[in-house]
């Protein structure tokens, strides 16, 4: 079998790439094996513009979040499915200062944020001392629908193979690769952190950063806005609620831990007024990295082989963005931005 590019890996960033190599008529081939605890099916789907105490707009959002919007509705539209809703935050604030700083960054700069006109209309379900500010417009995807649909959409193409890649079966050559009875001009890795033992790549500074979050049933919670209260919930499917998340840079295993799901019963019997059940536990690992920027583009030294890889916590608005730019290194040779384009560990992946 011939194709134009070999994809590993259909999370979130495989997912955009392929599409993106897709309709630009190129011929593409993805390797995934059917993992429900990889990152991109555990993450909670939310694109918040600010971030931090501070407030601060998150990296290059002005730019990002109306691509991913769009971007989103596209893939929705041609898989029939509805993946992106507005659902702004109620960011109830758990101190004073909180509601200071948000306050303050209201009156420097009100965009994104929005003060509510009665603070006390949520305590009918929700429990808050200090008041709360609004974040809008944020978004949530759909990833469990996302993943599984375009995944079907692959397959009934004959453009995924599910299983594990075997890197010892690959043959990297100057102007094409060989995996198994695959040539391809070239693969892509969009692995996420399983790409960090990648021989091609282990040298890049990535920063696996495990969250965990836990599945709660609330019937009658609202469903119109996510709440955060240091964690967040996040509308889920029909009164099932995501609650997350931690962001822990050392940790001894990627599984769910008694100690999380301790402190998320807590945090429900301490926010949530209506009666709630845990259903499920999640964990896995963000593939982040230690400057906050992806990786993007071709190694150096290896023309054929690509990384598409470091999407942090962030991959619901920068992968539908960076994708764009990859097909366009690969397809127009145009330069991927430099704050994310890989050639800036050119010496440190020539070693
Ligand atoms: C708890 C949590 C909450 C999060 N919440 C958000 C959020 O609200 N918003 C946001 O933007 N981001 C969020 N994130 C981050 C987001 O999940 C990641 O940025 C994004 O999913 C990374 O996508 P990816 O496709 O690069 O990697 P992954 O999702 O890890 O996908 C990699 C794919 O490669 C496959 N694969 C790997 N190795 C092999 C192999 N050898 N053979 C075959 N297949 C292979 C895996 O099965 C997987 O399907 C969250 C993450 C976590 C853990």
């Amino acid at each position: 079998m011939q194709v134009d590019y070999l994809i590993i890996g259909q999370g979130i960033s495989g997912t955009f790439l392929s599409r993106e190599l897709l309709q630009a008529g190129r011929s593409v081939l993805v390797i995934d094996i059917d993992n429900p605890r990889s990152a991109s099916r555990v993450a909670s789907g939310v694109i918040n513009p600010v971030t931090g105490r501070r407030i601060v707009k998150t990296w290059m959002i002005d730019e990002l979040l109306p691509f991913a919007r769009e971007a989103y509705r596209d893939i929705g539209s041609d898989l029939q499915i509805d993946c992106i809703a507005q659902k702004d935050i109620i960011d109830c604030f758990t101190t004073p200062q909180m509601r200071m700083a948000f306050t303050g960054r209201y009156e420097q700069d009100p965009e994104y944020l929005q003060l509510p006109a009665d603070e006390n209309d949520q305590r009918a379900w929700l429990q808050y001392d200090f008041g709360y500010g609004i974040i809008q417009p944020c978004f949530w995807v759909d990833m469990g629908s996302l993943l599984q649909q375009y995944r079907r959409h692959l397959k009934q193409h004959g453009q995924l193979v599910e299983e594990v890649f075997d890197p010892f079966q690959l043959v990297v050559k100057d102007d094409e690769v060989q995996y198994g009875a695959v040539t391809a001009g070239k693969i892509i890795f969009c692995d996420g952190v399983a790409g960090f033992n990648n021989s091609f790549f282990q040298n890049l500074p990535y920063a696996a950063s495990k969250g965990e979050a836990v599945l709660v049933e609330i019937p009658g919670m609202p469903d119109t806005h996510i709440i955060k209260k240091g964690y967040s919930l996040v509308p889920w499917k029909e009164n099932t609620f995501w609650l997350g998340s931690t962001y822990l840079w050392e940790f001894e295993h990627d599984a769910p831990t008694p100690g999380f799901y301790q402190f998320a019963k807590n945090w429900l019997q301490l926010t949530v007024k209506m009666p709630f059940t845990i259903v499920d536990h999640l964990a896995a690992l963000r593939p982040a990295t230690l400057e906050r920027r992806p990786f993007v583009g071709l190694h150096p030294v290896h023309k054929a082989v690509g990384i598409f890889n470091g999407m942090g916590t962030k991959g619901c608005s920068l992968a539908p963005y960076f994708a764009r730019q990859l097909a366009d290194l690969l397809i127009n040779n145009v330069a991927v931005k430099p704050e994310a384009d890989v050639q800036r560990f050119r010496r440190v992946l020539s070693r």
